[in-house]
Formats: C-alpha cells, sequence, structure tokens
C-alpha cells in the first residue's frame, strides 16, 4: 500500500510535507498529541491539538505559555487540520490518553501512541478502530513479557502491608497514571487509609480528582509535622513517590522501610536486583507482548509500523501473519520514562 503523504522526520512522524506533527520531539508550527507523558507531550510547539485532559494535564506541568495556542477536543470528535480528517479514540494509557485516528485519501492510519489493554479505573479502555495502517510502540514487544493482571499485585501489595505493620512500604511509581491508578485500585479492593505521597505527585493526582476520579485520603509524605518520631509515624503506612526518590537521600528519612516498585520491567528480575527493589510489583500502562499481538488482530491492518521498543521482534511476528511491518526507530520515545 502506498502511502505518501506520511513520513518520518528528525521531529517525529510528519504529515503532509510538515502541516502537522505526531508527538514531535522537537517544536513545530502544529502538533498533535496523544498522550501528557513528557517524552510525547513536549513545550514550545506554535499550535496544540490534544483531548482536553492532555491539555489541562501539560498546562499543569509546564505552565499556561506551554504553547502559543491549543485546541481541545473530546473523543470521536471529528475535526480537521486543512483537509485531513482526524479524531481522538481512547488508548487506555493514562488520564487523556489517545490514538490519533486519521483519514485521508481514502486511506485509515491509526496512530496508536502508548496504549494498554488491561483495565484501568482511571481512564477509558483502548478502543480498536479497524485501519489500513496501525502504527504501534513494542515497549514490551518480547515473548517475554507477559503482565499479569494488575489486581493480583494490588492484592500482593496490600498483603505485604499487613504482614510487615512495623515497617513502612515506599513504592516507586511514575506520577502520571501509575500513581493514580494504583491508588484507585487499591480504593477499589476497599483498602482506605490514607495514602502519603511524595510532594511531586501531589499536582497531578489533585488534576485527576478534578476529573472526577475520587482517589480517598491523600497526604504528603512530609516528616517534621508528625508528633511522633518518622519511625513510629510511618509503621504500617504506604506511600508512593517517583522511582527517583527510591534511591534517594529523601527515602532515607523513613528507616528501615520495604521499597517496591510497580512497572512492566519488573518481570526482568535483574533490574529490580539492580535497583534494591524488596517488593517487584509487575504493573504496566502498556501492552504487553500478547496484548500487542491481539491488538494487531482487531485493527486488521494492512501493514503495521512500529514507533519504538522492541520493533525487530514485532515486524517477524507480523510478517509471520502475512501483514506487512517495519521499523520508525524513533528516537526520543523513551520507554523507560513512563512505564
Ligand atoms: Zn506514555
Ligand atoms: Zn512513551
Amino acid at each position: 500500500m502506498k502511502i505518501d503523504w506520511i513520513k518520518k522526520s528528525r521531529e517525529g512522524v510528519q504529515i503532509k510535507n510538515g502541516l502537522f506533527y505526531i508527538d514531535p520531539i522537537y517544536p513545530v508550527k502544529n502538533a498533535v498529541i496523544t498522550h501528557a507523558h513528557a517524552d510525547h507531550a513536549r513545550p514550545g510547539h506554535n499550535q496544540i491539538f490534544a483531548t482536553k485532559e492532555t491539555i489541562e494535564i501539560m498546562k499543569e506541568r509546564y505552565g499556561a505559555n506551554f504553547c502559543e495556542k491549543f485546541t481541545a477536543y473530546d473523543y470521536n470528535q471529528n475535526f480537521k487540520i486543512q483537509d485531513i480528517n482526524l479524531f481522538f479514540a481512547p488508548a487506555g494509557h493514562v488520564l487523556g490518553s489517545a490514538q490519533i485516528v486519521i483519514n485521508y485519501n481514502n486511506q485509515r492510519v491509526t496512530f496508536a501512541g502508548d496504549y494498554k489493554r488491561q483495565y484501568d479505573p482511571t481512564c477509558l479502555p483502548f478502543e480498536p478502530i479497524k485501519s489500513d495502517i496501525f502504527v504501534t510502540e513494542a515497549t514490551f514487544g518480547l515473548p517475554v513479557f507477559k503482565h499479569p493482571d494488575a489486581n493480583t499485585q494490588i492484592e500482593i501489595l496490600i498483603k505485604s502491608i499487613q504482614k510487615f505493620s512495623n515497617r513502612c512500604h515506599i513504592i516507586g511509581v511514575y506520577s502520571l497514571g501509575k500513581a493514580q491508578r494504583i491508588i484507585k485500585m487499591l480504593r477499589n479492593k476497599g483498602w482506605m487509609d490514607t495514602i502519603y505521597m511524595h510532594g511531586s505527585l501531589v499536582k497531578i493526582c489533585r488534576l485527576y480528582e478534578k476529573f472526577g476520579i475520587d482517589l480517598g485520603r491523600l497526604e504528603p509524605a512530609t516528616v517534621k509535622d508528625k508528633p511522633e518520631k518518622p519511625h513510629e509515624y510511618y509503621k504500617g503506612k504506604l506511600i508512593l513517590a517517583p522511582p527517583s526518590a527510591l534511591s534517594d537521600v529523601w527515602s532515607r528519612r523513613f528507616p528501615n522501610p520495604i521499597l517496591g516498585m510497580a512497572s512492566g520491567w519488573m518481570t526482568v528480575k535483574q533490574r529490580a536486583k539492580q535497583r534494591g527493589i524488596n517488593l517487584p510489583l509487575i504493573i504496566s500502562d502498556h501492552a504487553d507482548w500478547h496484548d500487542i499481538l491481539k491488538t494487531i488482530e482487531e485493527v486488521s491492518p494492512k501493514e503495521v509500523w512500529v514507533t519504538h521498543g522492541s520493533e525487530e521482534a514485532l515486524i517477524y511476528a507480523c510478517k509471520k501473519k502475512n501483514i506487512k511491518a517495519k521499523a520508525l526507530s524513533i528516537i526520543g520515545y523513551e520507554s523507560d520514562t513512563d512505564i
């Protein structure tokens, strides 16, 4: 199938000679953004097209002047950039995350962005859209990645908190998406205790609440204002922090903590060990190998393009199914930043 109106460039994928770009890495005139993770949503573009949740998260992170102009859309709301028709479809990755569905020249190309198929109570589920070309990520695009049902991991966490009630648990989570998903899943399991948070998680949690996602009792994980020594106060408590804070002096204020990490990479035992993680929780906001293949089947494209991740294995698997496939190898989508 011949498509000459989409090209890969330094900035990322460009449509119609730079009329607009998808998740561009460098500042451009028109940027269509899949979701607000920092590697996809960068400040400094002239005009941004995104879902309203993504726009709000970008404002919160980058300040009101993050771009000159923005236009926010609902899911499934059709819009045009010149003569190109587009709409956003849910991607199930984080709040506001979207696939970009482009209809032009009697061809449909869907950019999935980052996505997952597992249940997430904080965002709409991924909607498979039949397309001629499906542009997918492959962060966990190897057969070794088979994420367990996240509920089983939440149960492991609750059991560990109950078992080690004389210690505190500090769990490394990414500030956008993972933190809120874990909090909400704990709440849905009836775990209603106050959850303490590193300062960098507070803003995005508040924003999720503004969009109607009730996260229950949250408090900053401070030590100075506690009536008892932190040592005593945080016994049996759960603290969420960005992964970087786990190895930082910040975590040393809580004596004898159990360090956990919620990430798809926790499948790789060596990674957990390297980071000194006692409690690895395999909870990912990306599709695993099986879910990527299932999604390709449902989208039933003539061609698959892989943006980043384990491209070779996925291309091989597509070719075995007689689907044409190629790697875009886009540099700049850090598969490590928003796992
Ligand atoms: Zn992401
Ligand atoms: Zn990403």
